[in-house]
């Protein structure tokens, strides 16, 4: 493609004259004219009296390095640069360690898109709530003076911003075009395309909320998963020997009691319903800085599958659970109490630690 440069036009003007102002620059046979795009548009204001618009134009044209030859003299005419985003890595495997992302705003949007394109299935936890409720609590803020701590401008899908009318430019220079794959990502989600050629351009607005809503789904389809109101508190780090240090995970405030949490995450990793949970065993493992607590449940209707978290779900008997390959002692240990105690169908609580072997 050829970029053109510094084509001023009357503010009143059609794509024919457009498309003629292009040709007559370029002095080119309309039949060599095989696409035109808007790079950027501007206003020329240096005559108050006599605005015009600025364009700077990509032009799809037949034999373009000809053309190109033809037309080296004139310095408002380049080959137009390689705009494509490249993605530093992608996999096409489903991996059961997913990134996390934390916060959906303008940024953790773009991270989790990002990862969910390269395939990588990130999970985004957000502290605030999903953004069409978040519309709720803040307009009771503005309109009630009633405050939601962790729902309101600043917390939140979407980030803070939200609510504005979502002006996009900066001062930033940007040799590698990043900016230009954050503004195709937006029009796809629903803000106006000529975000990608105005010299200011904003989306509007109110139409933040839907857009955030389809960047979600845009994730979510690529394999991404939410969890709002999951405020992260911690970042567990582990510190290696030859002092390396590496993420181990996130603790995350949810305000939730124990056995929701643990209803939770047996959602999570088996899309199994479950009710009436009872706390069943307590282990206590000081030397990596945990306490495991597991539940007695009703599985409802025994329905179960894979979910968010796992890549394999079933149900076992007693004579078919392979011991040797249960990962965790906290459950190998459960699984032993919990058949033993079922024989006299009496379940106390079981309280113990767990050391490493020596
Ligand atoms: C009223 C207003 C109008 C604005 N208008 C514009 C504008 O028109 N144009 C423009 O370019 N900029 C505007 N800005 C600035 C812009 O919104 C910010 O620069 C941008 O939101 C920063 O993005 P971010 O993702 O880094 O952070 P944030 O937007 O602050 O997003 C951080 C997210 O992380 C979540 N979070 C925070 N802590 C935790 C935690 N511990 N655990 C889990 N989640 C957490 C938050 O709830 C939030 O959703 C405006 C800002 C405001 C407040």
């Amino acid at each position: 493609m050829l970029r053109l440069t510094e084509l001023k036009m009357p503010l009143e003007h059609s794509p024919e004259e457009l498309r003629a102002a292009v040709l007559k620059r370029l002095e080119l046979p309309e039949t060599d004219l095989l696409q035109l795009q808007i790079f950027r548009r501007g206003v020329d204001a240096r005559k108050p009296d006599d605005l015009k618009w600025i364009y700077t134009l990509d032009v799809r044209v037949r034999q373009e390095q000809q053309h190109l030859r033809r037309l080296k003299k004139d310095r408002r005419v380049s080959q137009t640069p390689d705009m494509r985003y490249r993605f530093v890595a992608q996999t096409a495997e489903v991996r059961s360690e997913r990134p996390v992302v934390i916060g959906m705003g303008p940024a953790g949007m773009m991270a989790g898109l990002i990862l969910a394109q390269a395939g990588f299935r990130p999970l985004i936890l957000e502290r605030g709530k999903i953004v069409r409720e978040r519309t709720k609590d803040t307009f009771a803020l503005w309109r009630k003076g009633i405050l939601t701590p962790e729902s309101n401008v600043q917390f939140g899908e979407g980030g803070a911003g939200t609510f504005s009318d979502g002006k996009l430019y900066s001062r930033i220079q940007d040799p590698k075009h990043y900016g230009r794959k954050v503004l195709e990502e937006f029009v796809k989600a629903g803000a106006p395309e000529e975000i990608l050629y105005v010299s200011k351009p904003h989306i509007g607005t109110f139409r933040l909320v839907s857009m955030v809503e389809s960047m979600r789904a845009a994730i979510e389809a690529l394999g991404g998963t939410y969890r709002f109101q999951s405020k992260v508190a911690d970042i567990l780090v582990d510190a290696g020997a030859n002092g390396s240090r590496r993420v181990r995970g996130v603790a995350l405030e949810n305000g939730e009691t124990i056995a929701e949490g643990a209803a939770r995450e047996t959602w999570e990793e088996a899309e199994a319903n479950v009710r009436d949970l009872q706390l069943y065993t307590v282990y206590n493992i000081p030397y990596i800085s945990q306490v495991y607590m597991l539940h007695r449940a009703e599985l409802v209707e025994g329905r179960f599958g894979v979910g968010v978290e796992s890549l394999e779900c079933r149900l076992f008997s007693e004579d078919e659970i392979p011991w040797d390959e249960l990962a965790f002692p906290s459950v190998k240990k459960t699984l032993r109490h919990y058949f033993e105690d079922r024989r006299s169908g009496h379940f106390p609580l079981h309280v113990e630690d767990i050391r490493p072997r020596s």
